[in-house]
Order: structure tokens, then C-alpha cells, then sequence
């Protein structure tokens, strides 16, 4: 496989951008080698600066549901980019978007439209603790929020430890107000709210974790997370920005029949391009400016292209339930090969999936928390990586991410991919 004209681009972009790249991971530091430079995608494919060709087990981290470049989305972006590409004012397709948004999430009485999912959850935070009147917010260790800085916090030890910035540049002092338990452990929040209960503002969470790798809720830990949060008057935040429109139409709220007061939305939301939301019932919602006194804004927020793919792609999912059937069916047959492939070549491994979030960890399971997680072997995980890669398979650049199928991967991907993951571990 010739790689030159990544490893040019990615020597000439490190003179321009730090790191050569505008999102960290895409650095493929935790894997080591040259991150390639795709510039083509057609349904489960992209194609390299080379003219290399990959499976797609990335899919744009999350927002790719239906392949890359679907024909309705591409079309209904053109359409509109024809028309005028922003107003800063107004659109009609933002009242499309939140009307398929309230179809998959009854809940969503109110949606504010935003450009990420660090702004969707940095927001959701924000109108939690104006609504509330309280300082704290509490989310799991490993659970990834974006990069707001009251989000990006660790745990020390233990379950009431507070909060430690995991970035230079988060002041303690703020990071103090973020409490951080363990992920599926309803003792360590009981506690927590014990202590701090009545100066909680809101819990956010992943309601499958994605970002540790796929971790799935038990059902008693989202049991506590509803009941103590109610119990203590504080906000229950789902940040559904990687589950949402991809559990289910409705998300991980629909799949497991959640009750969160707020969720945030983003990647699958914006059908590829840059849109996310935070959402929740009204009486919550009406405290975001103009209507209430939580200020948030955004100049190119509810930009009609990204209104449009996502108009356009969340048409296509409410219109085709039978997608989701399909998704599971896919990711059982994935998660099956894969286990295969780790028992034939005697290779310790666990994979967790939950519909079509898939991660394999390179250690003996279960693997329900985040201090099982980070059990797995980075180096066996590196190997198997470059070895998917140079046999044509793109897998996430790193050991703690979940791997996503769209509805344009075939059978035939799957076999050639499960192949490739053998000689990869053989
Ligand atoms: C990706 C992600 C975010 C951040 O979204 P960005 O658009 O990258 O800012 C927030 N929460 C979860 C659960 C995510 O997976």
C-alpha cells in the first residue's frame, strides 16, 4: 500500500496546524504511523490521497449512519447551498429539523439548535444550573461531554473525589464544580448526592458510553440516576450526541425507555455536516434567551446545509424503521466474527457492542466499567489496527473509541473485514 501523499500532506500540514490536524485524535498518536488524508467517500468506502480504498468503521465518528455522501442528503444540501448558504436570521428547514427532532424524542418540547456537541452539552449545562440555581453538575469518570471546560474533568480515586481538570487550562477552582462517579455504580452516585444533594444542578451522562469504548448501562445504575435525581431536585442530562438517531430513531432514550429532563444532540443530527442541539421539556427550555434569562448564541447556528443533511438523513431513519433491525442484525454478525477471530487465534479479548457501537477490548471480560476498560492491551490493540488498515479496513485510531456500522456496510464488508482482523491477529 503507497502512502506518499498522506505522509506529504501530513508533513506540510504540522508547518501550519498544531499537529497537523484540527482534532486531536486524528493524529493517530495512541497508534503510531501516518494518519491518511481520505478524499472520497461513497457509502461504507473512503478512498485515500494514494487512491487506496477502506471499509469505514469511523463514518466521521458517529454522524454517518447512512454511508458517506447518500444521494438525498447530498442533493437536498446542494439544493439549498444553491439558495444562499447563511442569513443569520431564521430558516424555515430549523422547523423541519426540531419537528423530526420532537418525532423521535416526545420530550423535546423545545430545541435550540448549536454547531457541536460541546456546545450543545456546554449549554444544557448552563440552563441547568440557571433553571436550578445550583453550582454542581456531576458526570462519570470516562464519559466524554466534549471539551467545554467545566466537562473536561477526571475522577482522583473513588467515587467522591472531586473534580481534577484532565487539560492544562481548566482553572481547579472551576473544575471543582464538576463531581465525578463511576460509571454503572449507583452506590458511589447515592453517595455522592448524599453529600452534595441539594447543590447538584444536573447528572450528564452517556447512556451508552461510546467514548471509553462501548460500555452498556445496567439497568439498575440508570434506575439510580433517574431516582436520585429526581428525588434530590436535580436535572437528569442524557448526552445523546453519539446515541442519538442511532440506538434507535429515538436514541438510547427510546431503546431503554429513559426519562432524562434534558438531551443533547449532535454528529447523526447534522446528517455530516456541523449542527447539534440541546432539548428538554418546556418549562426548562423557556429559561434560554430571548424567552428566559440563560443566555446562549450562535452566529451560524441552524445554518440551513446543516439543517438540510440533517433534515434529510432523520427523514430517511423515521421513514425506514426497518434500518434499525438491519443495523442489529449487522452488528450481531460483526460481533460474532470478531469473537471468533480472537477465540481462533487464541487472542484474550471482549467485544461489547450495542446495536451498531462496537468495540473490541484486548482484554478478558466483562468489561463494564471504566477501570475494566482501560485493562485493555493498547499494544495488541495497535497490531490489530495497522493490521486492518493496511488489508483496506479504516478502524478507529485508538483502543478506547467504539467502532460504528451504517446501513451501507454489506455482508460482503463484514466478511473482508473479519478476514483482515485474522491475519491482523494471527
Ligand atoms: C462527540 C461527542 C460529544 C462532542 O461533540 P463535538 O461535536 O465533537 O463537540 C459530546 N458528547 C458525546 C457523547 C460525544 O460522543
Amino acid at each position: 500500500m503507497r502512502t506518499e501523499k498522506s505522509e506529504a500532506l501530513f508533513q506540510e500540514a504540522q508547518a501550519y496546524i498544531p499537529g497537523g490536524v484540527s482534532s486531536p485524535v486524528r493524529a493517530f498518536k495512541a497508534v503510531g504511523g501516518t494518519p491518511r488524508y481520505f478524499v472520497r467517500g461513497q457509502g461504507s468506502r473512503v478512498w485515500d490521497a494514494d487512491g487506496n480504498a477502506y471499509i469505514d468503521y469511523v463514518g466521521s465518528w458517529g454522524p454517518l449512519i447512512l454511508g458517506h455522501a447518500h444521494p438525498a442528503v447530498v442533493e437536498r444540501v446542494t439544493q439549498v447551498a444553491q439558495e444562499g448558504l447563511t442569513y443569520g436570521a431564521p430558516h424555515p428547514l430549523e422547523i423541519e429539523l426540531a419537528k423530526l427532532v420532537r418525532a423521535a424524542y416526545p420530550m423535546a418540547e423545545l430545541v435550540r439548535f448549536v454547531n457541536s456537541g460541546t456546545e450543545a452539552t456546554m449549554s444544557a449545562l448552563r440552563l441547568a444550573r440557571g433553571y436550578t440555581g445550583r453550582p454542581y453538575i456531576v458526570k462519570f469518570r470516562g464519559n466524554y461531554h466534549g471539551h467545554a471546560d467545566g466537562l473536561l474533568v477526571e475522577a482522583g480515586s473513588g467515587a467522591l473525589t472531586l473534580g481534577r481538570p484532565s487539560s492544562a487550562g481548566v482553572p481547579e477552582e472551576y473544575a471543582r464544580l464538576t463531581l465525578v462517579a463511576e460509571y454503572n455504580d449507583p452506590e458511589g452516585l447515592a453517595a455522592l448526592f448524599q453529600r452534595y444533594g441539594e447543590e447538584i444542578a444536573a447528572v450528564i451522562f452517556e447512556p451508552v458510553v461510546g467514548n471509553s469504548g462501548v460500555l452498556e448501562p445496567t439497568p439498575e445504575f440508570l434506575e439510580a440516576l433517574r431516582d436520585l435525581t429526581q428525588t434530590h431536585g436535580a436535572l437528569l442530562i442524557a448526552d445523546e450526541v453519539m446515541t442519538g438517531f442511532r440506538l434507535a430513531f429515538g436514541g438510547a432514550t427510546e431503546r431503554y425507555g429513559l426519562e432524562p429532563d434534558l438531551i443533547t444532540l449532535g454528529k447523526i443530527l447534522g446528517g455530516g455536516l456541523p449542527a447539534a442541539a440541546y432539548a428538554g421539556r418546556r418549562e426548562i427550555m423557556a429559561q434560554v434567551a430571548p424567552l428566559g434569562p440563560v443566555y446562549q448564541a450562535g452566529t451560524l447556528s441552524g445554518n440551513p446545509l446543516a439543517m438540510a443533511a440533517g433534515v434529510a438523513t432523520l427523514e430517511i431513519l423515521r421513514t425506514h424503521p426497518e434500518y434499525y433491525q438491519q443495523l442489529e442484525a449487522l452488528g450481531a454478525e460483526l460481533e460474532r466474527g470478531l469473537n471468533e477471530v480472537l477465540h481462533a487465534t487464541g487472542t484474550p479479548g471482549t467485544v461489547n457492542r450495542v446495536g451498531s457501537m462496537i468495540t473490541v477490548f484486548f482484554c478478558e471480560g466483562p468489561v463494564r466499567r471504566y477501570q475494566d476498560a482501560v485493562r485493555t492491551d493498547v499494544e495488541v490493540f495497535k497490531r490489530f489496527f495497522h493490521g486492518l488498515l493496511k488489508r483496506g479496513v479504516y478502524w478507529p485510531p485508538s483502543a478506547f473509541e467504539a467502532a460504528f456500522l451504517s446501513v451501507a456496510h454489506t455482508p460482503e464488508d463484514l466478511e473482508k473485514t473479519l478476514e483482515a482482523a485474522r491475519a491482523a491477529l494471527a
